[in-house]
């Protein structure tokens, strides 16, 4: 298959420096980067004159299950079947703009790594999927309202460190891909408290992913977490809201060892002074020199309300270059999920994952609010202008 008259931003292709280029694709991947404007009688060819063709989009904070801002539709209490259908529809609706990877941050019943299963061995149209399960949670957070953080029921609360070994060990033989932790509370428009774990359990936490070849992400909307994230430079610190000049100087003193996956569309949907609250002073580890990756924790009724949301709100809150912002998009976040040695960039070699989108996204993100006008993963079209492959 070739992409023809394919328009590029460089800084997201790598080998290949023209703006202009057509694209051959063999099997899954990208098999040549040719001159724009080619002749091939014979082979199918996608015109993409007036699109530019992106690598396929990541969001690195996910919960397939998010289906409503209604708490009472996402509570884990909720049947299997219904969690199962809301992220069956979610998963086609971002894949429809573009999203052809994700990193689930927990959802119930282990959904995730089960569509992930089924996607890798064919049986299921959807993006690469990294996968948790369910968030590991303290006691005094599982049986609560909150059990959309926990297994149905998750009989296994942590509250100490043989325990935090057990659950973590449990969710890794479930097949997660990583271990997900609510580092704080969740607080909806406001600040989270102090950390939930003890420093023995974050240890023990941190003890399992290293043995197992693994890694912590953890939440936390408060800068006392913040912290506790930093000091056991667990390899990614969610939200990182409320973040603080000594939460950043903290960052630097451990040699910038966590990478930050902010999260606005979240907070976004609250308003833009709710935003700014939360994650106006991210800009300083920016600033810094993190490499932020892309996350949004937005419900599917959140984003498709405004699927441009996380990349306008990056813009308007932080002022970045939009390349940078699409580079958070695509490249960074395939560094940060481990899979940047076949995705998130345009290169011979790479996977054929495209994001095409009418127009010129990097210089109009409310692009990215319409469906993409092609969206192909592992070299197959997967979605056209918002209508997903069965
Ligand atoms: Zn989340």
């Amino acid at each position: 298959m070739i992409l023809k008259n394919c328009r590029l931003v460089p800084e997201l292709c790598e080998g290949f420096q023209e703006e202009m280029a057509d694209i051959r694709i063999e099997g899954t991947d990208i098999a040549e980067i040719l001159p724009a404007g080619g002749s091939y009688p014979g082979e199918e060819v996608i015109d993409c004159t007036g699109k530019t063709v992106l690598p396929g989009l990541f969001n690195l904070h996910n919960h397939l299950f998010f289906h409503s801002m209604n708490w009472d539709k996402i509570r884990g209490t909720q049947s299997e079947y219904l969690h199962i259908t809301n992220s069956i529809s979610f998963m086609r609706n971002l894949l429809a703009y573009g999203f052809t990877s994700l990193r689930d941050v927990g959802t119930p019943y282990n959904i995730a790594i089960k569509l992930r299963d089924q996607i890798n061995a064919g049986t299921m149209v959807g993006p690469d999927i990294k996968a948790c399960g369910i968030i590991i949670t303290p006691n005094q957070i599982a049986p609560s309202e909150l059990q959309v953080y926990s297994d149905n029921p998750m009989k296994a609360p942590v509250n100490d460190p043989f325990q935090a070994r057990a659950a973590a060990r449990k969710q890794l033989a479930e097949g997660a891909d990583f271990l997900k932790l609510l580092g704080c509370s969740v607080a909806p428009g406001k600040r989270g408290d102090g950390p939930l774990f003890y420093p023995d359990e974050l240890a023990e936490f941190a003890n399992v992913a290293k043995r197992e070849g693994t890694y912590l992400a953890i939440h936390t909307n408060s800068p006392e977490s913040n912290d506790s994230v930093l000091d056991l430079e667990a390899y990614t610190l969610e939200h990182g809201h409320f973040w603080t000049k000594e939460n950043n100087d903290n960052w630097l003193a451990h040699g910038k060892k966590t990478y930050i996956i902010p999260t606005l569309q979240v907070t976004w949907c609250w308003g833009e002074e709710v935003c700014s609250m939360h994650c106006s002073s991210l800009k300083m580890a920016y600033d810094a020199g993190a490499m932020f990756g892309w996350g949004t924790d937005a419900t599917e009724e959140v984003f498709l309300a405004d699927p441009a949301g996380e990349f306008v709100g990056r813009k308007k809150l932080w002022g970045i270059p939009n390349v940078e912002i699409l580079k958070q998009a695509t490249i960074n976040s395939a560094i940060i999920n481990g899979t940047a040695d076949q995705r998130g960039s345009i290169k011979v070699g790479k996977k054929a994952d495209f994001a095409i989108i009418d127009g010129k996204p990097d210089e109009d993100l409310t692009l990215f609010g319409k469906p993409c006008a092609y969206v192909l993963k592992d070299g197959a079209v997967v979605a056209q202008n918002g209508f997903v492959k069965p």
